[in-house]
C-alpha cells in the first residue's frame, strides 16, 4: 500500500501540532510507519487520503458501535444541527437520553452529562470525595481513567502504595492521595485500605479493563472490592466509559452481579460526538451542584447535537438486543482466527472477548493484570500491526488497546481479516 499523502500530511501536522496528533495514542509510536490520515468512513470500512481501504476494528476507539455514517444517527444529528448547535440552556433531549440510561442501570437514579470520559471520571471522583469527606482514592495499575491529575499515577516507591505522578506537570501533592492496587488481586486492595487506615473516598475500576489490552476482572475480585468498600464506607466507581454498551447492553453490569455506587460512561453514549456522563443514586447525586455543594459545570455539557447522536444510538441498541450475541460470535471468530494463524507458525497468543470488545496478546500467559500484560511481545505486535495495515486491516496501534466489532462488521470482513493474519504471521516469521 502507498501512504505518500499520509506521510506528507503527517509532516505538515507535525509542524503545527505536537507529535502531529491531538491525542498521543494516534501517533503510531509503538508500531511501524506513520498513521494513515483519514478521508472518510463507510459502515465497517475506513478510507485514508491515499485512497486505501481498511476494515476498521478501532471505530474511533469504541464509540462507533453502528459503524461509520449510520443513516439513523446521521439523520438525527442533521435535524439537531438545523435547530442550533448549542444553547447553554436546558433541552428535553437531555432528559430523554438520561431516561434511556437510568432505565438500563439499577445502580443509578440520576445522571449528569459532560463532554468527555475524562471529565466524567474527574467529576465522579470529586463527587465521591465530596460525599465521603475523604481525599484518598484507590485505582488499579493498568486501568486508564482519562488524563486528569489525580488519575495519572504510577506505582509509588518504597513500602507505601501511595502513587507518584506518571507525567510531568502533575504535582506530587495531588497524586499522594491516589493509592495503587493490582488488578485481580484483592489482597492489594486490602493493603491500600490498611495503608490509608480505611480513610478511602472511593475505589475506581474498569470492571472490564480495556486499556491494558482487554483484561476482564474476575467476579470474586469485584465481589471482594464491593465488600471492602461497604465495610470501610468507601464508594465504588465503575468506569465503564469503554465497556458501557460495548461488553453488553448494560456493560459489565450485564455480566457481573456487582453494582457500583457511581458509574461513568462515555464513548458509545455519544456515538462519535463528544459525550461523557456520570450517574449514581439520587442520594449521592443530590450532593452535586446546584442541589448540593459539590461543584461541577460545563458550557457545552448536554450539547443537543451530541445528545441526538447518543439517543438514536442507544435506542437502536435497546431495540436490537440480539446484536450483542452477533458481536460476540464475530469477535470470537476473529480472535480464534488470529490465534490459529499465530499458532500455525509457532507463536503463542492468548485472546479475550467481551461482547463487541476483543483483545489478543502475543504471550503464553493468560493476562490478569498489568504486569502480565507487560510480558507480551510488543515487537511481534508491531510487525503484526504493520502487516495487517498493509493488507487493509486497521487495528489499534498498540498491544495495550482493545479492538471492536460494530453492527456493520460483516462475516466477510472477519474472514478477510483472518486471511490477512495468516499471511502476516507467515511473512514475519519467514
Ligand atoms: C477512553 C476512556 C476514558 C477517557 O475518555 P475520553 O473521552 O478520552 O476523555 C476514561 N476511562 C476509560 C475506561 C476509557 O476507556
Amino acid at each position: 500500500m502507498a501512504y505518500n499523502k499520509s506521510i506528507k500530511a503527517f509532516d505538515e501536522a507535525y509542524a503545527v501540532i505536537p507529535g502531529g496528533v491531538d491525542s498521543p495514542v494516534r501517533a503510531f509510536s509503538g508500531v511501524v510507519g506513520t498513521p494513515p490520515f483519514i478521508s472518510h468512513g463507510e459502515g465497517g470500512y475506513l478510507f485514508d487520503i491515499d485512497g486505501n481501504q481498511y476494515i476498521d476494528f478501532v471505530q474511533s476507539w469504541g464509540p462507533l458501535i453502528f459503524g461509520h455514517c449510520d443513516k439513523d444517527i446521521e439523520y438525527s444529528v442533521i435535524q439537531a444541527v438545523k435547530r442550533g448547535l448549542s444553547f447553554g440552556a436546558p433541552t428535553t433531549i437531555e432528559t430523554d437520553l438520561a431516561n434511556e440510561i437510568v432505565s438500563l442501570f439499577d445502580s443509578i437514579d440520576k445522571v449528569r452529562f459532560v463532554s468527555s470520559g475524562t471529565e466524567a471520571v474527574m467529576s465522579a471522583i470529586r463527587l465521591a470525595r465530596g460525599v465521603t469527606g475523604r481525599d484518598n482514592i484507590v485505582k488499579f495499575k493498568g486501568c486508564y481513567h482519562g488524563h486528569s491529575d489525580s488519575l495519572l499515577v504510577e506505582a509509588g516507591s518504597g513500602l507505601a502504595t501511595f502513587g507518584t505522578p506518571s507525567s510531568p506537570g502533575v504535582p506530587a501533592d495531588l497524586t499522594k492521595h491516589t493509592l495503587l492496587a493490582t488488578y485481580n488481586d484483592l489482597a492489594s486492595v486490602e493493603q491500600c485500605f490498611a495503608d490509608a487506615k480505611g480513610n478511602i473516598a472511593c475505589v475506581i475500576i474498569e470492571p472490564i479493563a480495556g486499556n491494558m489490552g482487554l483484561v476482564p476482572a474476575d467476579e470474586a475480585f469485584l465481589v471482594g472490592i464491593r465488600a471492602l468498600c461497604d465495610i470501610h464506607g468507601a464508594l465504588l466507581i465503575f468506569d465503564e466509559v469503554m465497556s458501557g454498551f460495548r461488553a453488553s447492553l448494560k456493560g459489565a453490569q450485564g455480566i457481573s452481579s456487582v453494582k457500583p455506587d457511581i458509574l461513568t460512561l462515555g464513548k458509545v453514549i455519544g456515538a462519535g460526538m463528544p459525550v461523557g456522563a456520570f450517574g449514581a443514586s439520587a442520594t449521592i447525586m443530590s450532593h452535586l451542584s446546584p442541589e448540593g455543594p459539590v461543584y461541577q459545570a460545563g458550557t457545552l455539557s448536554g450539547n443537543p447535537v451530541a445528545m441526538a447522536a447518543g439517543l438514536t444510538s442507544l435506542k437502536k441498541l435497546k431495540a436490537n438486543p440480539s446484536l450483542y450475541v452477533e458481536f460476540a460470535s464475530k469477535a470470537k471468530k476473529l480472535v480464534d482466527g488470529f490465534q490459529k494463524a499465530s499458532l500455525a507458525v509457532g507463536v503463542p497468543m492468548v485472546t479475550e472477548v467481551r461482547g463487541s470488545m476483543f483483545g489478543f496478546f502475543f504471550s503464553d500467559v493468560v493476562v490478569k493484570n498489568m504486569e502480565q500484560a507487560d510480558a507480551n511481545d510488543t515487537q511481534m505486535f508491531a510487525q503484526f500491526h504493520k502487516g495487517m495495515l498493509d493488507k487493509g486491516v486497521y487495528l489499534a496501534c498498540s498491544s495495550y488497546e482493545t479492538g471492536f466489532i460494530c453492527a456493520k462488521t460483516s462475516d466477510k470482513m472477519i474472514d478477510n481479516a483472518i486471511k490477512a493474519a495468516y499471511q502476516t504471521m507467515r511473512e514475519i516469521t519467514a
